[in-house]
């Protein structure tokens, strides 16, 4: 593994960006704080009102605008290796004039195509409009997910660490997990293991007991786990090199669970399964959605899987690409992604499996082990 995020970005990131910027007619790409920052340059920012910002002209060098007080920060990072340009600002300048006008002299005319990251704040992208009146603003996303969808190796390494990771996490859960207990209680011991097993970060923790089970992005409540109960476990968190880990296991604690749940189970158990294995490239993101649908059809539950069978994973929990009818995106090697088909009996109790995948040029690479199947605790 990777021993740090150094060894994970280099400036063909940039340039790479550069080349699908001229290629999409873009003249200029603008990220500030976030992911796609991160991820083209290492440079992990926190977001605030004070303009940081990547911007990738179409022709020539791209520079990295940042406080002076902060350039620091970014010698100590990743970034700082690149040889990237920086525009340090100081409290008094106008940083967005500032940009302005390094990016119009590097293209030889003011842009007209300007496409910021798609979690900017307004007020920057905003203030990147003002300050080149007559551009058109738009969003970068094109760009950054034609690079950040397919990963490599070493990304893909991150992922297969963070996935060991939390895969630690679920094989503990009978230490908290049990009867009498609250969602919230065992949230807390789930995080902190998060935390103990390898994370830096937690993203959630789901746990959904009995009823609440039947709700997907149910956190944590005060509902006391009773015998007999069905808890869908759903938890991820960020490692030191900001890739995401998100796994999905359904839990029995106290008690077997009913026939109606078995057979309802194991159509679930299948679906996902036979999902994982459709993958390989050429393979569409909405044929890969409908492997699992059509079982889970087929089998008269359809109306109860409720929601995509999965997103991409990488520096974010949730990106490119989504595993959903009408997209057409055919995979490729590098892609990774959550394969999570669920079933649902709103009110009642719901279940749901959830492993992160990675195509190959061979097939399928699945990042999460342990049990798929129910696992009965003992309460
Ligand atoms: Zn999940
Ligand atoms: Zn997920």
């Amino acid at each position: 593994m990777p021993d740090s995020a150094g060894a994970l970005v280099s400036i063909d990131r940039v340039h790479a960006a550069r080349a699908v910027a001229a290629e999409l007619g873009v003249d200029v790409v603008v990220l500030t704080p976030g992911s796609d920052l991160r991820y083209l340059c290492g440079y992990d920012a926190h977001a605030m009102e004070r303009l940081t910002a990547l911007a990738v002209p179409r022709s020539g060098e791209p520079l990295l605008v940042v406080p002076r007080l902060e350039a620091p920060m970014v010698d100590a990072s990743p970034a700082g290796a690149l040889g990237l340009e920086l525009l340090a600002w100081d409290e008094t300048d106008d940083a967005f004039a500032l940009l302005a006008r390094e990016v119009t002299a590097r293209l030889g005319t003011a842009p007209t195509r300007v496409a910021v990251g798609a979690r900017t704040w307004a007020e920057h992208a905003l203030g990147v409009h003002r300050a080149l009146p007559g551009s058109a603003l738009e969003l970068a996303t094109p760009v950054l997910d034609r690079l950040r969808m397919v990963k490599t190796p070493a990304e893909v390494e991150e992922l297969a660490a963070a996935g060991a990771a939390i895969d630690r996490v679920h094989a503990r859960m009978g230490e908290w997990l049990r009867v009498g207990r609250t969602e919230a209680e065992v949230g807390a011991d789930i995080a902190a293991a998060i935390l103990a097993e390898g994370h830096v970060g937690v993203d959630f923790t789901i746990v959904g007991s009995g009823p609440n089970g039947a709700s997907p992005h149910h956190e944590l409540s005060d509902r006391v786990v009773q015998a007999g109960d069905l808890v869908v476990v759903d938890i991820g968190g960020e490692t030191a090199t900001g890739y995401r880990s998100d796994c999905t296991r359904t839990y029995v604690v106290g008690g077997e669970p009913g026939a109606e749940v078995t057979e309802w189970y194991a159509v679930l158990q299948d679906a996902q399964e036979a999902a994982v294995a459709a993958v390989r490239p050429g393979v569409t993101a909405e044929q890969v959605d409908a492997v699992a649908r059509d079982r889970i059809t087929a089998a008269g539950w359809g109306e109860h899987f409720i929601h995509r069978t999965g997103h991409g994973i990488g520096l974010d929990t949730h990106e490119a690409p989504y595993i959903v009818a009408g997209n057409d995106l055919p995979l490729e090697a590098g892609m990774a992604f959550s394969v999570e088909p669920g079933i649902y009996l709103a009110g009642r109790v719901g279940a749901r499996i959830e492993d992160i995948v990675v195509c190959t040029d061979e097939g399928v690479r699945v990042l999460n082990q342990g049990p798929r199947g129910l696992v009965v605790l003992p309460g």
